[in-house]
């Protein structure tokens, strides 16, 4: 389906350093459960034999796909791809819970928030998009892993990136006569033929799907201790700076009556 927009993804692995500061900017930005996350960064773990060793961490999302298995499955109409931005969005007022595109995704990318019985997955912070701000993952990637933008836009960050690319990966779903062609596209990913093997899934083996949507017990700490860690910050900056402009403010009043 052709649409106005084509976001995309576009994700250098060789600048990922697994800090996972897009995991938390994200949880923030769109109030995710604390035993969920919308995005993963998957560690691939040792590569090769001694000495051609490599190691990546490859970070991860709902893909956006361009013939997306899961609103193929949606009995409800909840789950669709919209025809300007181009985005699979979940419509959770519509969202009976039932759970069939949580199967139906190959790269695992959704989940059901148990405690509002609806589905959920990674918008690509549309609420941002719509006021000119880029994906909070995107926003806050200190290693400038993850780029996002429009390809129908030659001149986006998304597009350049490509078009600069000397090889460009594609975790291709093809199975059941589907072809679901994703839009994460991946820069220096070192070893694509495991990636690649055939599964159950086709062309995207579970070994290569970064976990299940949920936190282990460690990292549920983890992320309890982090957030409320950057929102006390986040507070404390802003609390600083409101004394300062007052006292500038009254100092700057004085000034005048003397
Ligand atoms: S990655 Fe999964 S949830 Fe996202 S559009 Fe593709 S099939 Fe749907
Ligand atoms: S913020 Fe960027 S560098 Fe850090 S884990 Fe996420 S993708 Fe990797």
């Amino acid at each position: 389906m052709a649409t106005k927009n084509h976001y995309a993804f576009v994700i250098d692995v060789a600048r990922c350093i697994d800090c996972r500061a897009c995991l938390v900017a994200c949880s923030v930005e769109n109030n995710v459960p604390m035993d969920h996350t919308r995005i993963w960064v998957y560690d691939q773990g040792l590569q090769g034999t001694w000495p051609d060793l490599s190691r990546a961490f490859v970070p991860y999302n709902c893909m956006h796909c361009d013939n997306p298995p899961c609103t193929e499955v949606c009995v409800s109409g909840a789950t669709y791809k919209d025809a300007t931005s181009g985005l699979v969005l979940v419509d959770q007022e519509a969202c009976i819970g039932c759970g069939y595109c949580v199967a139906a995704c190959p790269y695992g990318a959704r989940y059901i928030d148990q405690s509002r019985g609806v589905v959920d997955k990674c918008t690509a912070c549309v609420q941002r998009l719509e006021v000119g701000l880029q994906p909070a993952c995107v926003a806050t990637c200190v290693g400038k892993s993850r780029l996002f933008g429009d390809l129908n836009d030659p001149t986006s960050e998304a597009s350049l990136a490509l078009k600069n690319a000397m090889s460009v990966t594609r975790l291709d779903y093809e199975g059941n006569g589907m072809d679901a062609d994703p839009n994460i596209f991946y820069l220096n990913l070192p070893d694509t033929s495991s990636i690649k093997a055939s599964d159950t899934f086709g062309q995207v083996p579970q070994s290569t799907l970064p976990r299940p949507s949920q936190y282990t017990l460690s990292e549920a700490g983890w992320k309890k201790v982090a957030i409320p860690l950057v929102a006390v910050a986040m507070g404390a900056t802003f609390l600083a700076q409101a004394i300062f402009f007052t006292k500038q403010l009254i100092e700057g009043e004085k000034d005048f009556e003397d």
